[in-house]
């Protein structure tokens, strides 16, 4: 007995740790753990401990599907207005694209800026297939999922938005007889979030585990040949994030933008680890809401469709990435090649899905898009994932600035708790 009292007692400025901190923590022990390893050749460790990260993704990823639908739903029937609806989602189309054309514009004057691909000779890189992207019409068209219960099972956010809007229309249209289902999705909603809270409480061991692995698959020796780009991008992502977003906040919404990064700090270490906004959605949910006080109504909407849509990290670096391949391989660009660069990097971060690597992907499509060189790809892949932690940081910092701003011009944010240093705890399960 006593023994076990020591061994809580012992635990206890852990348990008691507000979990940003100890999501904090465990980011540095985890660097720390991975350049160790790599440093003594135990990068089979490192690839042990991912396991722990994967599973951890494995139970956010999870949620997905039933928070979106679930959550939208109730978004849904909790406004009467529908008029409201359909001028959030415009502001939040106008403020993802309009964001997401300044990001490459930053990622391009700092690539013409910081020269990451001088020096760099490309030419022995191995040949890559272009993707090419299906017609913008059809990707319309396939909003609307023919089977719903399909759309659910592929994760298509994008189909189980256009379902869950419905559906809760449909509810509000029914009045009084649709009371039961309403209901019934308001319950079913409470427990979600519970379920939300309980799987974001691993969310240190997870990042522990995979920012290990990171560093001690790459160390720190492939980090110098091509630091420009990394230094590029990083630079380029802290200025969007504090002057851009930071600027919004403060002066269209008139809140405190140190209140916002504070209060959106553990979904930006879960993104930077996990490499997936999509994946990160569940954090992000709670977060916005729990730490700044922004209405159901509101994120419920524009979250999901932000880390679907929203992805200026992602566009900043096909901006950046394009610069380094025009560089390398000594191509000068025009301004007519700038402003398709632009076009291209907008259209694929929106055509991006919100998982790792998915940039990548896409990069072959602006780099064919101006006639550069696919084999840019293939060495940009080396350092990818270290590229994807800062652009999916930034992808989900845009989503929540997007979702406080609205939140803000439709009075649906509780200033109180916005104003509230942070809420989010680790719960105690075991007490519930
Ligand atoms: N990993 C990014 C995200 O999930 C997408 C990308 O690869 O750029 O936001």
């Amino acid at each position: 007995m006593a023994n076990t009292s020591q061994k809580i007692g012992f635990l206890a400025p852990w348990r008691n740790m507000l979990l940003w901190k100890q999501i904090v923590i465990a980011l540095v022990l985890g660097v720390i753990t991975g350049v160790l390893l790599h440093a003594t050749g135990n990068q089979a460790i490192a690839g042990m401990i991912k396991n722990i990260g994967t599973l951890f993704l494995s139970l956010i990823k999870m949620l997905i599907v039933p928070l979106i639908f679930v959550s939208l739903v109730c978004g849904m029937t909790s406004v009467s207005d529908m008029a409201r609806m359909g001028r959030i989602g415009l502001k939040a189309i106008v403020f993802y694209l309009g964001t997401t054309a300044f990001a490459i514009t930053i990622g391009l004057a700092l690539g013409l800026l910081m020269q990451p691909g001088a020096g760099i000779d490309l030419s022995a890189a191995a040949a890559m297939e272009p993707k090419t992207s299906p017609p913008f019409i059809q990707q319309l068209i396939g909003i609307v999922p023919k089977n719903p219960v399909a759309a659910a099972a592929d994760g298509n956010v994008l189909q189980i938005i256009f379902f869950a809007i419905m559906f809760g229309l449909a509810i509000n249209l029914v009045g009084d007889a649709g009371k039961p289902v309403r209901e019934f999705f308001e319950a079913l909603n409470s427990v979600v979030l519970k379920l939300t809270e309980i799987v974001i409480s691993f969310a240190p061991y997870g990042v522990f585990a995979l920012m290990a692995w990171v560093a001690g698959t790459y160390g720190l020796d492939l980090l110098l040949p091509l630091g420009t780009v990394i230094a590029a991008l990083y630079i380029g992502c802290i200025l969007h994030a504090l002057f851009v977003y930071g600027g919004l906040v403060s002066v269209f919404a008139r809140l405190s933008p140190v209140r916002f990064f504070q209060g959106i700090i553990e979904p930006q270490i879960v993104a930077f680890t996990s490499t997936s906004s999509s994946g990160t959605l569940p954090v992000t949910m709670t977060a916005v809401q729990q730490n700044l006080g922004v209405n159901r109504s509101v994120a419920s909407f524009t979250l999901p469709l932000g880390a679907t849509i929203n992805m200026d990290g992602t566009a900043m670096y096909q901006g950046v990435a394009a610069l380094f391949v025009a560089q390398a391989f000594g191509i000068e660009l025009g301004m007519s090649e700038y402003v398709t660069i632009i076009l291209t990097s907008t259209l694929a971060s929106i055509g991006t899905a919100g998982v790792p690597g998915a940039g990548l992907v896409m990069l072959s499509l602006v780099l064919t898009s101006v006639g550069l060189p696919l084999e840019g790809v293939a060495i940009i892949a080396g350092i990818d994932r270290i590229l994807d932690m800062a652009r999916t940081s930034l992808n989900v910092t845009g989503d929540a600035a997007c979702t406080v701003l609205i939140a803000k011009s439709e009075d649906q944010i509780d200033l109180e708790a916005y104003d509230t240093p942070h809420v989010l705890k680790t719960p105690d399960v075991s007490r519930a």
